[in-house]
């Protein structure tokens, strides 16, 4: 944690000429969090990135008289909006809706805000190591309007910033005005780091997704549940009307394998129309953010078996809260694997995460990778990996042996109905043939 107020533990240097800064104090206007300072050699004056969330790793530089920014490390997403927020500053009265829960003369603030969805609650996340590790602070969250019900209880003030996700980048001059009045009135101020990419030992997702809707009702007879993160702007093949060929062929794949499924669809958009043909679909997806859309989401997540998507299709919380997932990552998103997974708590062996989450990597468009590949892969994730995940644990788990037989069962049973659908089905069409050789014989 870094101290901010009544005075800031913070040092840099000059990018310029080196001489160490002389920090006067913190600016918070969005998502960055950072020192107003200046150098008493060449007199310039800079906004500089303090140790929070990306500025751990890339600090930009912003000189205040001239907007040039400083990024050794060209961090162009980074260092841009930093520029662009400096440049075209808010100035219409945006501030904080407070939500309170208790006095606190002390507090650590997180600071959730940022420009894409996935980073403003990887850096909320962070909230449950404060709570656990620093209890006589009060934990202060600067979160945008659509990530408020998922700030875990025990925290002292909740800040909802009222703006879309996608603004968060801009610099809102109410805002800066706003946190500087919180700092003046308490003792003392932290500011969270808000790391990037907390450890799933750090974080527990159901301190932050709860008060979900009752599903009991709509899947109790129904297994697996699979659910699909639906986007529109990371397709699966080369245009929405491919992704609707590839999902509408993976659902009847997976119907085939699994007639008793539930085929769910969550995200945004509804271009893409998927016909049910065999087993239940459950299409849930929106055109925009609803606040009860959003826990039925997440309800039908805490469900699924398995979740399948695209890579920067929203995966976080699917992945965190479903039993397994499958990801199609295309090639240029291949460097960024996994920064958009989330663990659960409970898994702690290396080996389940290799069973339980599975990557196929496809061309840019993902065209080369054909529905029946995902089949094969969710198949082998819903009917292997759970009998080879408790096969693993014999050696020091009491209950693995059990589990083990049980998992087994659950596989024979569930090869057998996918035989007899497959004779049945087998069935229907020698019926078909004969009844066609009918038709002919008779025209005859
Ligand atoms: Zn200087």
């Amino acid at each position: 944690m870094l101290r901010i107020y009544p005075e800031m533990e913070f040092s840099a240097k000059c990018p310029k000429d080196g001489a160490a800064l002389n920090i006067k104090n913190v600016v918070i206007p969005g998502m960055r969090c950072l020192a107003n300072v200046s150098c008493p050699t060449c007199a310039n004056n800079y906004y500089i990135d303090l140790p929070v969330g990306q500025g751990l790793w890339s600090p930009i530089v912003l000189n205040q008289a001239t907007a040039e920014i400083c990024d050794p490390l060209a961090m162009t997403w980074f260092s841009r909006p930093l520029q662009a927020g400096f440049t075209h500053r808010v100035t219409s009265e945006i501030v904080p809706i407070v939500h309170k829960f208790f006095d606190a003369e002390r507090i650590v603030i997180v600071n959730c805000l940022d420009f894409l969805y996935g980073h403003a609650l990887l850096k909320l996340l962070n909230v449950q190591r404060h709570l656990k590790n620093s209890p006589h602070l009060g934990c202060c969250v600067l979160v945008p309007t659509q990530l408020v019900h998922l700030v875990p209880d025990g925290v002292a003030e909740i800040w909802e910033f009222p703006i879309a996700i996608k603004e968060g980048w801009k610099w809102y001059v109410s805002l800066e005005g706003w946190i500087d009045k919180q700092l003046i009135q308490r003792q003392e101020c932290f500011l969270s780091p808000a790391y990037s990419h907390p450890s799933n030992q750090d974080y527990d997702l159901h301190y932050f997704v709860r008060n979900l809707p009752d599903i009991g009702d709509r899947v109790q007879t129904k297994q697996p549940i699979i659910l699909f993160s639906y986007r529109e702007e990371r397709l699966w093949g080369r245009n929405l009307a491919a992704q609707q060929r590839n999902i509408q062929k993976l659902y009847h794949q997976l119907s085939l394998l699994f007639p008793d499924m539930v085929f769910v669809l969550v995200g945004f958009g509804n271009k893409n129309r998927i016909s049910q043909t065999k087993a239940e679909i459950v299409d849930l997806r929106a055109d925009k953010f609803d606040l009860e859309r959003d826990r039925l989401w997440m309800a039908y997540m805490s469900a699924a078996d398995c979740v399948i998507g695209v890579h920067g299709s929203n995966m976080l919380l699917p992945s965190g809260l479903a039993k397994s997932t499958v990801e199609l990552v295309p090639r240029s998103r291949i460097a960024n694997t996994v920064q958009d997974f989330l663990f659960s708590h409970n898994k702690t062996d290396l080996r389940d995460a290799l069973l339980f989450y599975r990557l196929l990597y496809g061309n840019e468009s993902l065209s080369s990778i054909q529905p029946l590949e995902v089949t094969n892969m969710v198949e082998s994730v819903l009917l292997y990996s759970p009998i080879n995940s408790n096969w693993f644990k014999v050696d020091n788990s009491q209950t693995a042996l059990s589990s083990l037989h049980f998992a087994y069962q659950k596989f024979l049973e569930q090869k057998a109905k996918t035989s007899l659908q497959l004779s049945s089905s087998q069935a229907l069409l020698k019926q078909k043939i004969k009844q066609t050789i009918k038709i002919i014989t008779t025209a005859k």
